[in-house]
């Protein structure tokens, strides 16, 4: 299994990480990139990575949605605002992959999201899958 390790520098960050992933793809290979995160307060999503303030408004609403407000959750270690965005975008995603390549869209990348930051030692977990031609 590889490893793609990640950290991040703020509490809430919104990282591209469509880089590290390609890297890690077999030359001429065709078939579906799998990511999954072991972790509770981070996730993973893909969305427009042309316009930094798009990561930005993504931030803001999440903070709408679960405000870090320690005493409206019950959860003892104080994060649940972070436990709730990060269930809400999910820990994993599946991307195809054709010749090699991403088939992402034209806007999209594919992002870590931090919601208990900073945190040295973020992992995702990445397995490929061959396609069966039928
Ligand atoms: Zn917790």
């Amino acid at each position: 299994m590889i490893t793609i390790n990640i950290s991040s520098s703020n509490h809430s960050q919104i990282i591209d990480i469509t880089h590290k992933v390609t890297k890690l793809i077999p030359k001429n290979f065709n078939g579906i990139c799998h990511l999954f995160m072991q972790h509770t307060t981070c996730a993973i999503t893909i969305n427009e990575n042309a316009d930094e303030d798009v990561k930005h408004d993504i931030l803001k609403m999440f903070d709408v949605i679960a405000p870090w407000n320690k005493d409206f959750f019950k959860h003892y270690e104080g994060n649940s605002a972070a436990h709730v965005k990060s269930s809400l975008l999910g820990f994993s995603q599946t991307i195809p992959i054709e010749n090699g390549l991403l088939k992402l869209g034209t806007w999209q990348g594919i992002f870590f999201c931090e919601f208990d930051g900073p945190r040295t030692e973020r992992q995702i977990l990445v397995q490929f899958f061959t396609e069966q031609k039928i």
